[in-house]
């Protein structure tokens, strides 16, 4: 049963920002969440704010090696110097209040005794017979590291829907939290069809191909910190798809699947699943990967990506990505994209919004550009290795010279650097 169609397209050919925004405007954050160790929180998403319990920094500290004192003691500090009355170390204060013309030798991180006001670093110091120079008079606060500067008690510093990586986790830590209230790991099951589909491991028969598509997508969602459950090998049959999808559902709040979407006449996936739930198909007005299916089987989506593995890959970056991002509780920006200029002429026919794979770089005069990482073929998985983002092209782009201004959106996965000719 379709959901009628957006305005803006037709069931032959939908715009690709329409369906995307069909896509992210329909899935709902998943319910569920739990409470991790900071050691097993990378990746996972905040389901809770994360309030300061504490200022950070919690003391007032040195910012240098140098010597701590009071400001109105300027005069004698240039002038016949300061009595010093001991040190303040890393994790050992100094005991105690300075007294008039009086200063501490203090080393960074140290707390900042009671009475002193500033640090001069050493450099701008010298030590005659226990007394202590400055060179030149320091404004009040100096190298001193005021508490709270950096984060307030009681702030919300990691607002609900964060996504922690090691600078959030860091973060965390500085402000004492050893437990973070993350969104659960969203399960997403997987299968590829295709009777040409063969195991790793096994020799392939006449016209046989590894089914790199189902690496592909673990691996993709592997990096988003989902659970992946594998479903393996779907035949062209329908009665295999049947009972992929019987074994999906329930188990999984996501079912993926690859290849078989089309119109061909082995292309199951989409009829069996319309037996199931509620499905839009689509032939996305982009290349690569035309054929996408979208839909909903009780409590869980589905996704039916285009099995040319490039096509795999890139519906995958730009449906299902900031999807599975929503489900799992977080708020995805719109993709970062930015305008570059062309190292080398690129072949683009018009007609379909294109994403190319390229390669972000440095130009001949060691300013920043793009080239084509290769060959651009829906099959073609060393270009795809090489790419380092895609060069988002308009539809009624023709080839363009080198020196034209193109849109890039980098991509989140690791490339292979290849050999310039
Ligand atoms: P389909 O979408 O089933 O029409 O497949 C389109 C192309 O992608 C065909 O050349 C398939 O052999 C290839 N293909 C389909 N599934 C996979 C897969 N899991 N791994 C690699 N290539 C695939
Ligand atoms: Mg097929």
């Amino acid at each position: 049963m379709d959901r009628p169609a957006p305005p803006d397209c037709t069931p032959e050919s939908l715009g690709f920002e329409a369906a995307l925004a069909q896509v992210l405007g329909t899935v709902t954050p998943l319910p569920g969440s739990e409470t991790v160790t900071l050691e097993d929180a990378l990746g996972r998403v905040l389901a809770l704010p994360l309030i300061a319990g504490m200022d950070l920094q919690p003391w007032p500290n040195s910012a240098m090696d140098g010597y701590a004192y009071a400001v109105a003691d300027t005069e004698a500090a240039i002038g016949a110097g300061l009595v010093l009355a001991g040190t303040s170390l890393a994790g050992h204060p100094f005991a105690g209040r300075l007294g008039h013309g009086q200063c501490v030798r203090i080393l960074t991180g140290a707390i900042l005794p009671d009475g002193a006001d500033t640090v001069v670093m050493q450099e701008q110091a010298t030590v005659v017979d226990g007394r202590v120079r400055v060179q030149r008079a320091v404004p009040v606060g100096a190298n001193v590291r005021a508490p709270g500067e950096d984060v307030r008690g009681g702030q919300a510093v990691l607002p609900a829907g964060s996504r922690l990586g090691p600078a959030q986790i860091a973060l965390a830590a500085a402000l004492g939290q050893a437990t973070v209230t993350v969104h659960r790991r969203p399960r997403v099951a997987l299968f590829t069809s295709g009777d040409e589909l063969t195991p790793l491991g096994q020799p392939l028969g006449l016209g046989g191909i590894y089914d790199s598509n189902r690496y592909l997508l673990r691996a993709m969602l592997q990096e988003l910190g989902a659970t992946v459950v594998d479903l393996g090998i779907v035949a062209d049959d329908p009665a295999a798809v049947r009972a992929a999808f019987a074994a999906a559902r329930d188990r999984a709040d996501v079912v993926i699947s690859s290849g078989g979407v089309s119109v061909g006449d082995a292309d199951y996936v989409r009829d069996v699943f319309a037996e199931f739930g509620d499905i839009h198909f689509w032939r996305i007005a982009m290349k690569p990967g035309r054929p996408l299916a979208f839909g909903r089987l009780g409590d869980t989506w589905f996704f039916g990506l285009p099995g040319n593995p490039v096509s795999t890959a890139v519906t995958f970056h730009e449906f299902v990505r900031p999807a599975l991002r929503l489900l799992e509780g977080e708020t995805p920006p719109p993709p970062l994209r930015f305008d570059l200029p062309l190292l080398e002429p690129l072949h683009k026919a018009p007609g379909r919004l294109d994403f190319q794979r390229g390669i972000v770089g440095l130009g001949p005069e060691g300013r920043p550009g793009v080239r084509s990482a290769g060959a651009q073929g829906s099959h073609v998985m060393s270009s795809l290795a090489a790419a380092n983002c895609l060069l988002v092209l308009p539809a009624d782009s023709g080839d363009l010279p080198a020196g034209a201004v193109v849109t890039v959106e980098l991509l989140p996965w690791p490339s292979t650097p290849v050999a310039s000719d």
